[in-house]
């Protein structure tokens, strides 16, 4: 496909989303500012350059090694976002992302705080949750997590701004809403220990407006705005 008509279809579908997340935040009224996060592995750097062109300043990335290619290779401004599970092992890489989204252990959250101590920076990070309880998901539990907010205070270079999850995949509505309100009770956790806890990174092309309607401030898209992962 010639780019430009790459970027007219790229375009033309950021615009329909950002509409049906305009409705979903008006119908859920919590009144939160929603960031559109286009989701661009699988697809090469041209996908970044097009969001980038439909007005779209952040994007999603699940593997590190696939998003350092693309970050050599785009000229485009935008704010990388890491969005899936990162192994401790290439949490050097960690500091590159504007927004570390899947913090889903706290052997993890250890390795990044050293990191960010010894590259003397901070790190912004949201804890993932488990809500469902799937055996396929990482993340913590909803019980856990008042005891686990208590302990990642104690590492000042991790700035937890808030909770991400995901849901299972084609779940009728009641189980999202349940879902996505967990998520929500696990950012209040995390403010109860005093973190910013600002965000909640929920909500993908199947069930966006549901997870906007109860209060994501990040929805991460991939398929509705690209097509299909072949
Ligand atoms: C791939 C992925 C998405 C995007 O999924 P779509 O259904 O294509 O919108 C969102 N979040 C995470 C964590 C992903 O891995």
């Amino acid at each position: 496909m010639p780019i430009s008509d790459h970027v007219a279809e790229v375009r033309e579908a950021v615009a329909e989303v950002r509409e049906r997340i305009a409705a979903a935040r008006t119908r859920g009224g919590h009144g939160q500012p929603v960031t559109l996060i286009a989701v661009t592995k699988t697809h090469g750097p041209e996908a970044v350059e097009a969001a980038f062109a439909a007005g779209v300043e952040d994007v999603g990335e699940n593997r590190v090694q696939e998003a350092e290619q693309k970050m050599a290779q785009v000229s485009a401004p935008v704010r990388w976002h890491l969005i899936g599970h990162l192994q401790r092992n290439k949490a050097r890489a960690a500091t590159r992302f504007h927004l570390v989204h899947g913090v889903d252990s706290e052997r993890l959250a250890t390795a990044l705080h050293d990191e960010a101590l010894r590259q003397s920076t901070t790190l912004d990070v949201l804890v993932q949750v488990n809500v469902s309880g799937e055996d396929s998901k990482g993340g913590f539990s909803l019980p856990e997590l008042p005891a686990v907010a208590e302990r990642l205070t104690r590492m000042p270079a991790l700035r937890v701004r808030g909770a991400m999850t995901m849901a299972p995949f084609d779940a009728p509505e009641t189980v999202l809403r349940q879902v996505f309100a967990g998520a929500r009770s696990a950012r209040e956790a995390l403010r109860q220990s005093g973190h910013p806890a600002e965000f909640l990174s929920m909500g993908m092309s199947g069930d966006f407006e549901v997870a906007v309607e109860e209060g994501a401030t990040h929805v991460r898209l991939g398929t509705i705005l690209f097509g299909s992962r072949t």
